[in-house]
């Protein structure tokens, strides 16, 4: 057979993450490379009444086809939440996806042709640049540091092309440093977007995550001109398994990803929405936020004291106020997947930080993740990890 796939898909490699969570899955593994919540903190037993209430109380509309834009109620609860990033919006400016990750294909698919070029943070997720891969564009690497993006460096770089199309970042606790943007880098992105006239993707799926400290105004929160497209989710603050997430944009751009998403799956799963809208109804969600919080503060407090104790000085770490993971600079000399195999012999895992670079590089990098593993693992893990570094120097 001679099958020919498109051009586009080759141009996709399989996630390297998704590949180690496959060898992560051993039960002897301490495993620091997912971004996995904590299992243990799923609300099952009140999921189950949920559950139950849902196909009682409107059984036949759970399991029927329902509209594209999502179970209304879930929208108004929704558009009502995004008041914790400071938003004032309606029910009409939320879509509801199949998870942020839907959202974050949609926006390839909406913006994207072939040879136009992302804006991203140097490194950024793994899975936008996959997303984003299918797409045919070419990404731009923006450096950043403990306050985000640099911008005079997007704004010299911006003034060179002129085929930008899209800014994608992530703001808050982000996926994979554990930093967290400033106002006045907040500020000074939404300039330089005005300036080029760019749409600026803003992915948050940890901002409620914080652990201490001020939450800071979203970007969206003091969008002017509605260029800035809110990509949220239920995945970290409650289960991942219902892949309900949003996007909040304006009227017009929404209508885009309405229409996109008529094409990808007609609608997000109606049983799911509705178990959630009622989850929302009957419990506090911001109470089981802060329980989850208050496991996830003890474990990044564990993890980064381990660290400080076990890696040598040589491996510097991000002290992350919130989200799940802390990412290790290593000297340039030390190859991370290198590292990685080394590590997986004493049955500890972590992803190499080179896969978050879309042109590539870094590879002395590492992407820890401190929320799915219990204390015992986290110290062991950490020394365990903490040794092979050592080898390494
Ligand atoms: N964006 C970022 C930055 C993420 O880390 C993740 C999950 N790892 C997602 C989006 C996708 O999450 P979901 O589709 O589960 O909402």
């Amino acid at each position: 057979m001679a099958i020919k796939f498109s051009e586009r898909v080759s141009k996709v490699n399989a996630s390297e993450i998704r590949e180690l969570l496959k060898l992560t899955a051993r039960p002897e593994i301490i495993s620091f490379a997912g971004g996995l919540p904590a299992p243990e903190l799923f609300p099952v037993e009140e999921m189950k009444k949920v559950s139950v209430k849902v196909l009682e109380e409107m059984g036949q509309e759970a399991l029927q086809y329902s509209p594209t834009e999502g179970y209304n109620p879930l929208r108004k609860q929704i558009a009502s939440r995004m008041k914790k990033v400071n938003v004032e919006t309606s029910m009409d400016n939320i879509l509801v996806t199949s998870g942020s990750q839907q959202g974050l294909d949609f926006s390839g698919k909406i913006f994207l042709n072939p040879g136009d070029v992302v804006i991203c943070e140097s490194p950024s997720y793994l899975g936008a640049i996959n997303a984003f891969k299918a797409y045919e564009c070419e990404f731009l690497e923006i450096s950043t540091d403990n306050d985000g993006m640099i911008i005079e460096e997007l704004e010299e770089k911006l003034s060179k092309i002129d085929n930008a199309k899209m800014i994608y970042v992530i703001p808050d606790f982000q996926n994979p440093t554990g930093r967290t943007w400033s106002l006045q880098r907040r500020k000074g992105l939404l300039e330089v977007a005005k300036k080029y006239d760019l749409p600026i993707v803003e992915d948050n799926p940890y901002g409620e995550l914080r652990f201490e400290g001020e939450m800071l105004p979203s970007i969206k929160s003091m969008d002017e001109d509605g260029r800035v497209i809110f990509l949220g989710t239920f995945s970290k603050t409650f289960c991942p398994g219902l892949r309900i997430g949003w996007v909040c944009a304006e009227h017009d751009i929404l209508e885009k990803y309405i229409l996109v998403k008529q094409g990808a799956d007609l609608q997000s799963n109606s049983m799911s929405q509705r178990e959630l809208s009622v989850f929302l109804d009957v419990y506090d969600l911001d109470e089981h936020i802060e329980k989850i919080k208050d496991i996830y503060r003890v474990r990044r407090n564990l993890m980064m004291q381990y660290i400080k104790s076990e890696f040598p000085k040589e491996a510097v770490a991000t002290y992350p106020n919130g989200g799940l993971f802390t990412w290790v600079e290593l000297p340039e000399y030390i190859n991370a997947r290198e590292l990685m195999e080394r590590a997986l012999k004493e049955n500890v895992a972590f992803v190499p930080g080179g896969s978050f670079f879309p042109n590539g590089g870094n590879e002395n990098t590492m992407r820890i993740n401190y929320s799915n593993m219990p204390d015992d693992k986290i110290i062991e893990g950490i020394k365990r990890l903490g040794k092979v570094i050592k080898e390494f120097l």
